[in-house]
């Protein structure tokens, strides 16, 4: 592998066709995160441009989970996971969305994010940009501040980007 973590991404990745729906092309990211100095060099570029600029990071169930552990360890911030329906045991936020491939629903507890606290939201794949629209509405629901987004692949024809312009959105790897 390269040096660089857009390398690393671009020689890891796979896609799968038609995965999970026909038509759908997905981007595998399971060999870039099981590579130690790949999923390192991730983890330090996804959070380089918001050092220093938040409180609490964010991940979406699953793979985000991965990226927002390693990144509040690596930072010293406090880690909150995005969960799917049904997960949590206290009252919820709940927010629906469409996706490339289906409906869907993300959901944090109402009482787990302070009003004021400066939030990094973070997913693998920015598709359509339903998934972190929606997080993002689940925090801003909290009174809290979205700094920014940030997510290692973005599949930039499908414009997803403009569901969160009112953030920056910082990709490792825009393909
Ligand atoms: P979207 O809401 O369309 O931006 O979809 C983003 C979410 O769905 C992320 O959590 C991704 O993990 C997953 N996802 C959507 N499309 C793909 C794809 N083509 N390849 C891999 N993951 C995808």
């Amino acid at each position: 592998p390269g040096t660089t973590a857009q390398d690393q991404v671009q020689q890891l990745c796979l896609t799968v066709q038609d995965f999970p729906r026909p038509g759908i092309s997905f981007r595998d990211l399971t060999p870039v995160f099981s590579d130690g100095p790949a999923f390192r060099a991730v983890i330090d570029d996804l959070v380089k441009p918001f050092t220093g600029t938040f409180d609490l990071v964010a991940g979406i169930e699953a793979r985000g989970f991965l990226l927002a552990a390693a990144v509040a360890y690596a930072t010293g911030t406090g880690v909150l996971a995005v969960r799917k329906p049904g997960k949590l045991p206290r009252p919820v936020l709940s927010e629906s969305y469409s996706l490339e491939y289906g409906e869907a629903k993300l959901e944090i507890h109402q009482d787990d994010v302070a009003p004021g606290t400066r939030v990094l939201v973070l997913d693998d794949v920015l598709a359509t940009g339903g998934t972190l629209a929606a997080a993002t509405a689940l925090f801003e629901a909290c009174g809290a501040q979205v700094v920014g987004c940030a997510v290692v692949l973005e599949l930039t024809e499908l414009q997803g980007r403009l569901k969160v312009q009112q953030y920056p959105v910082h990709t490792v790897v825009a393909s």
